[in-house]
């Protein structure tokens, strides 16, 4: 195995062929075909790619996930996005993207996929936001995961933007950085699954104790309450009765 080359040597065209193959897929598990992932590898390898290995491929495949990411796309839950994207490889990824028709996605649009809810969030927070946010008054499960809620990235941007890297439910600094910026979590006060809406008036951010708090502790109602009197924004929301 001495003779394949290193990662870091793609080519264009090797780059090309990868992203054919994931795009094929991609379009597959839109229309809701199954493909088998294994195989698509063992093809690429037995062409394009006879200089790669089955892991260099998969994790190739992974970046892939992660620029699509980077770009407000949806992608391939399959290929879990990678954390570190080669940055030269990045812009190769990208470059083919978009020479295939893949377009810049729209960072406001909301979404039930986490990462790519914080990714939209993260772009939103670089910009100033002096509009309030509308959000989403009755948040809907997304219909494959039936855990997840479709959620405003808006909502979750504007919210830490405010907060200034400060707990809002503390008062203290936020305990660490993530990427640059304070670490702070956005934690609605009546609870998504409790029918509790996706609005800047149901959204605070809090350090991850205060966060833990709020779901965890033996006086989560009692601090959830404190969060309405210190929190202007915040207004209750009535409870679950079969109302408007
Ligand atoms: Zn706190
Ligand atoms: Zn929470």
């Amino acid at each position: 195995m001495s003779d394949k080359k290193k990662d870091t040597d793609w080519t264009v065209a090797e780059i090309e062929a990868a992203v054919d193959a994931y795009l094929k897929m991609f379009e597959l598990e839109r229309i809701g075909q199954k493909f088998n992932k294994t195989h698509e590898n063992r093809v690429l390898r037995a062409s394009a790619l006879h200089n790669r290995t089955e892991g260099s491929v998969e994790f190739r495949m992974q970046n892939i996930s992660a620029v699509l990411l980077r770009m407000h796309r949806e992608y391939i839950k399959g290929y879990k996005p990678a954390r570190n994207v080669g940055s030269n490889v990045e812009p190769a990824i990208r470059a083919v993207l978009i020479a295939k028709g893949v377009t810049l996605g729209d960072p406001t649009v909301a979404t039930a996929d986490e990462e790519a809810l914080e990714q939209r969030a993260l772009a939103l927070e670089k910009l100033p936001l002096e509009d309030e946010p509308a959000g989403i008054v009755k948040p809907k499960r997304a219909p494959a995961q039936s855990t997840a809620f479709i959620r405003d990235p808006k909502v979750r941007a504007w919210v830490r933007q405010k907060a200034k890297g400060i707990c809002e439910g503390c008062g203290e600094p936020a305990p660490f950085t993530k990427n640059d910026s304070p670490y702070l979590e956005v934690h609605h006060v009546k609870h998504l699954a409790n029918k509790g809406s996706d609005r800047i008036s149901n959204a605070v951010a809090l350090c991850p104790n205060c966060h833990r708090r709020c779901h965890h502790s033996n006086d989560s109602k009692e601090f959830t309450e404190s969060l309405y009197d210190r929190v202007k924004r915040l207004k209750r929301e009535p409870l679950n009765r079969k109302t408007m």
